[in-house]
């Protein structure tokens, strides 16, 4: 059983798919994000990590060439910091940012040219 866009699933729904894969012997993997635009885990992404045999990490680049942890939201070029986590039908888009241009606000290089 293969579930996409795990992060949006509640606790008592990881628990399930715990219990498929107990009760009769069904792999179930699990693809989605660890956390939100905020940097928080999302519900069903902390539940997962509890419970999973293994946790496979598919690595992003930042534009800086870190490693990407972070997923900004990003409306109108600016990055946005509070509102739902859940967001469907908005003209908002994610980018992915290593933790230091997340925090720096920094969704891409400085018209510069400055390297951070
Ligand atoms: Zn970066």
């Amino acid at each position: 059983m293969i579930v996409d866009e795990a992060q949006f699933l509640t606790e008592a729904q990881v628990d399930q798919l715990s219990d498929i894969a107990d009760r009769y012997d069904i792999p179930v993997l699990c693809y989605g994000l660890r956390t939100d635009f905020m940097g928080r885990l999302f519900e069903g992404s902390r539940r997962l990590m509890e419970l999973a045999d293994s946790i496979e990490e598919i690595k992003t680049v930042c534009w800086c060439g870190r490693k990407a942890t972070f997923n900004a939201r990003v409306q109108d070029g600016h990055m946005v910091r509070d509102g739902a986590q859940v967001l469907l039908g908005g003209n908002e888009s994610y980018i992915s940012l290593c933790r230091r241009h997340y925090k720096a606000g920094m969704i891409a290089p400085a018209d510069c040219g400055a390297r951070m």
